[in-house]
C-alpha cells in the first residue's frame, strides 16, 4: 500500500510498505518527488523490483529519477539496484565504504560512472532545487551507515534506527502510542544496533534538526514532534549490541 505522507503541491514525499512477499523482511521504500524529478530512498531487493516500478509509476516514472540512495549495503536496502540502472538514468548515492561491495550486487560497468560516494562526514544533496541532507549515522547500525533528512518535509529517514518488527496481526503507519509500540522495536535493537555510545551521538546531532517525522527503514513512522522527541529520548538511553557483551568471555567455542 503507498502512503502519501507529505504533498505541498510541489513536493510530495511516498512511502511503500508491503511490496515483500510472505515470510520476507518488512521493509519501507519511499520516494521524494520535488517538481518533476525524484529521488528513491532504499529500493530494496530483487523481488520488490517489478512491484515498486509499477507502484512508483503512478506517482513518477522511473526515469525521471535523479537519485537512488542506500544507507548501507545491506541485501534488503539495494540489492535489487541493478534492474534500477537498467531503466533509469538516476546516480546512486552510497556510503564510501561499501563502494567495492557495488560489483557483488549489480553490473559494474553500469554502475561506477553512475555512483555517487558518499564521504564519511555526510554531504548535502540538491534535488531540482530540494534539499536533501545524507547525514552520518555510522554504526547505526551498519559501520558505512546514512540517514537523510529532507529539508522540505522536514523528514528524517533513519535506516534500521527505530526498525519495528510488528506480528503479522498488526499493522499500523503511525505510532499512535509509543510505549506500546517500543516491544516492537526492542528486540531489533538490541541485536541490530552495535553500541549505546553510537545512539547517544546521533541523538545529538539530529537534537539540531527541525524533525517533523522519522521514517525508518522497517516499520511504522513517527509523527508529530512530540513522537519525534519520544523516539529521539528513547534512543539517546538506549542500551544496546556490545553494551550487552558479557565481560570477560563472551565467546565460547560451541560444545563437541
Ligand atoms: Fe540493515
Amino acid at each position: 500500500m503507498s502512503f502519501e505522507f507529505f504533498n505541498d503541491g510541489t513536493h510530495r514525499c511516498v512511502r511503500f510498505d508491503d511490496l515483500a512477499g510472505e515470510g520476507e523482511v518488512q521493509t519501507n521504500q519511499t520516494i521524494i518527488i520535488h517538481g518533476e524529478r525524484g529521488v528513491l530512498l532504499e529500493p530494496g531487493g530483487n523481488k520488490l523490483f517489478s512491484r515498486l516500478v509499477a507502484e512508483m509509476s503512478t506517482y513518477i516514472p522511473p526515469q525521471k529519477l535523479d537519485y537512488i540512495i542506500l544507507s548501507h549495503q545491506d541485501p534488503d536496502v539495494g540489492a535489487g539496484l541493478n534492474g534500477y540502472l537498467l531503466i533509469t538514468d538516476a546516480r546512486i548515492c552510497f556510503p564510501s565504504i561499501w563502494l567495492r561491495f557495488i560489483p557483488a550486487f549489480c553490473t559494474k560497468s553500469l554502475a561506477m560512472e553512475r555512483v555517487i560516494s558518499i564521504p564519511d562526514e555526510g554531504m548535502r544533496l540538491d534535488l531540482n532545487g530540494a534539499e536533501l541532507i545524507l547525514l552520518p549515522a555510522h554504526f547505526l547500525h551498519s559501520s558505512g551507515n546514512i540517514h537523510v533528512y529532507d529539508v522540505v518535509s522536514k523528514t528524517l529517514f533513519s535506516s534500521d534506527l527505530g526498525a519495528a518488527m510488528l506480528p503479522p496481526d498488526k499493522h499500523y503507519v503511525k505510532v499512535e502510542d509509543f510505549d506500546a509500540h517500543v516491544q516492537y522495536m526492542e528486540g531489533f535493537h538490541k541485536r541490530y544496533i552495535p553500541s549505546g555510545k553510537a545512539c547517544r551521538q546521533w541523538a545529538a546531532m539530529v537534537r539540531q534538526l527541525d524533525i517533523e517525522r522519522i521514517v525508518p527503514q522497517h516499520g511504522p513512522m513517527f509523527e508529530g514532534k512530540e513522537m519525534v522527541a519520544r523516539f529521539i529520548d528513547w534512543v539517546s538511553g538506549l542500551k544496546c549490541g556490545l553494551d550487552y557483551l558479557a565481560e570477560g568471555g563472551a565467546y565460547r567455542i560451541p560444545a563437541a
